[in-house]
């Protein structure tokens, strides 16, 4: 079947559907989504959003925060964008019909690590779930908007569809939509549209342990590479030090692991290997209570040493009542996981948690392919720099997901759009039930190889390796594709692989320490020379 469409956004996060409300309502919009609509890092986060609004705070004091967390490695014009137009789409956001918290009518502040004041917004610890409902329904209210549930997108169309190159054309290259698999009925639709947007989020799936849900395998970034876009800074990733460790991988996806908090070190929760015995005072003075990066880096240390998969934190010498008090959300969902954590210890990992680097894009969105833009965490703006300011990334997909959404409209109002014949997809090639099993094995297996070598800690040798093991992942699924009627999750397991490739590749053109990314063979950042990207393309898609 074949659509046609003024603008094409791929994901239903805050990015896509912000994005999608910002393009002109004259302007036909279909926005695909993978799965349910809602179902998105964005519904998952916590925390909240950062931006200047409260009244001993100042966009100098955002700005600096951001650039210190960043390690040197953020751009400043995107930085001060961000923080200059964050309180009017705050604003926006809740014209739009969020609910934040309030404290004496006024926005309820809070402040994060790496704040120097009080800046977050937030709707209680839900806030990623109010800010999804109130954007939906706006959404579902515009007559302009059609969203498709259960379409994965499998490939931009370029010049390489079209005209069968074997090579890359890597200037001057357009996108002119996208093949979406109807996970429904298993067809493939070919959308075309004058403007594609990228919103599809993050890529936690990647690694065996991860806050992301099931939708983060990295689809955008790895679409992205195929078709011959800029990807930037992808050994950057974030990983939180503590969640909680459930164990469980179904059919080759890691469900999502939910936070404990920091704040139950900072109650006096300690750290214990799995035969109970306290380890952080070996790393560092201040113990539990060190920043995230030595906490995580000292869990990993103990759990590649001592071949285990969880460490313990402990909180059973604190009066039941008070953990309870402090903590009820955490205590209740550790309860449904059959651990009481007022009398037993619970079992903790770091896990990917956040993408820095991404499609790289300019300051409204557009990336280095002609008509393709990109918004939210797969995109790469230059304000994360090395590490993500907390809460900065919310705020980021909303200011960015505006301009990238004014440009179009600015843009396919005075621009002549000329798209080609488009090839329908080549529907051919048959699977059987025993080769599926090849993909759930390999989905663990890239998760496996991902977690153990490209993780908190790495070093050459351990790069070199996961490079060799995923390359001979990538020739075997590679092969299998060419032979398979698409289906989901061999789309997810070849993006993964894809995602994975450019996080080696990128780590191993780093020779230094710097940020997320730490090295046993370059222990320090590299003064000797100006920070720098390391950006990727892909010459053969
Ligand atoms: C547990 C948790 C807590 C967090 N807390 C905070 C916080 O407090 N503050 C903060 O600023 N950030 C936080 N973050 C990060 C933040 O939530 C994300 O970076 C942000 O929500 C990303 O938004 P997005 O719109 O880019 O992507 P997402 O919200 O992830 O949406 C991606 C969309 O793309 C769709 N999609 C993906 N692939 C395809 C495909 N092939 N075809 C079709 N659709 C596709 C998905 O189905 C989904 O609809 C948190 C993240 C997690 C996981």
């Amino acid at each position: 079947m074949k659509l046609e469409t003024d603008v094409l956004i791929i994901g239903s996060g805050i990015a896509g559907l912000y994005a999608a409300l910002k393009v002109a309502d004259n302007l036909k919009v279909i926005i695909v989504t993978k799965k349910d609509k809602a179902e998105s890092n964005t519904n998952l986060a916590q925390g909240g959003i950062a931006s200047v609004l409260g009244q001993n705070d100042s966009f100098d004091k955002h700005i600096s925060d951001t650039l210190i967390a960043g390690a040197g490695l953020c751009k400043r014009e995107p930085v001060e964008i961000l923080v200059k137009e964050g309180p009017e789409r705050i604003h926006d956001l809740i014209n739009l019909g969020t609910r934040f918290t309030l404290k004496n009518g006024q926005l309820d502040l809070a402040r994060e690590g790496g704040h120097s004041v009080h800046r977050i917004v937030h709707a209680a610890d839900l806030t990623g779930h109010e800010v999804e409902r109130a954007l939906l329904e706006s959404v579902n209210s515009k007559e302009n908007i059609t969203i498709l549930e259960d379409h994965c997108a499998i490939d931009l169309i370029t010049e390489h569809n079209v005209y069968q190159l074997k090579e890359a054309v890597i200037n001057n290259r357009h996108c002119w939509g996208a093949y979406v698999l109807d996970v429904r009925d298993n067809t493939v639709q070919t959308v075309t549209a004058k403007a594609t947007i990228l919103a599809t989020g993050g890529l936690g799936q990647v690694y065996l342990n991860t806050t992301n849900p099931l939708i983060a395998t990295g689809d955008g970034f790895a679409m992205a590479y195929r078709a011959g876009a800029k990807l930037g800074n992808m050994e950057f990733i974030q990983f939180h030090p503590t969640a909680f460790y459930s164990g469980s991988i179904n059919s080759g996806a890691s469900h999502p692991s939910f936070l404990i908090s920091e704040a139950v070190r900072g109650f006096g929760g300690i750290l214990r290997t799995k035969d109970h015995n306290e380890f952080m005072s070996k790393y560092d003075s201040r113990k539990e209570l060190a920043p995230r990066d030595i906490v995580a880096r000292a869990i990993d240390n103990e759990l590649k040493k001592r071949g285990d998969d969880y460490v313990y934190l402990d909180v059973t010498h604190k009066p039941a009542q008070e953990i309870k008090e402090h903590f009820p959300h955490i205590y209740e969902r550790c309860l449904e996981s059959g651990i009481d954590i007022t009398k037993e210890f619970i079992p903790v990992v770091p896990a990917a948690h956040y993408a820095c680097g991404g499609v790289v894009v300019d300051t409204v969105g557009h990336s280095s392919l002609e008509g393709l833009y990109a918004c939210g965490e797969v995109s790469m703006t230059g304000i994360h720099g090395a590490n993500r300011l907390a809460s900065n990334s919310l705020l980021e997909a909303l200011v960015f997901a505006y301009r990238a959404a004014l440009e179009i409209n600015r843009k396919v109002t005075t621009s002549k759009f000329d798209i080609p014949q488009i090839p329908t997809w080549d529907e051919s090639g048959t699977l059987s039930a025993d080769e599926k099993v090849m993909i759930s094995h390999s989905f663990r297996e890239v998760k496996q190889v991902m977690w153990d070598y490209v993780g908190i800690v790495r070093s050459n040798l351990r790069l070199e390796r996961a490079f060799n093991r995923i390359h001979n992942l990538y020739l075997e699924i590679e092969d299998m594709y060419k032979k398979t009627k698409v289906f989901e999750e061999i789309l997810e397991l070849r993006n993964l692989i894809t995602c994975s490739h450019a996080i080696i590749k990128s780590a191993m053109m780093r020779k230094e320490s710097r940020g997320l990314h730490y090295t046993l063979d370059y222990l320090k950042t590299d003064e000797s020379q100006e920070p720098h990207d390391t950006i990727i393309q892909n010459r053969i898609p």
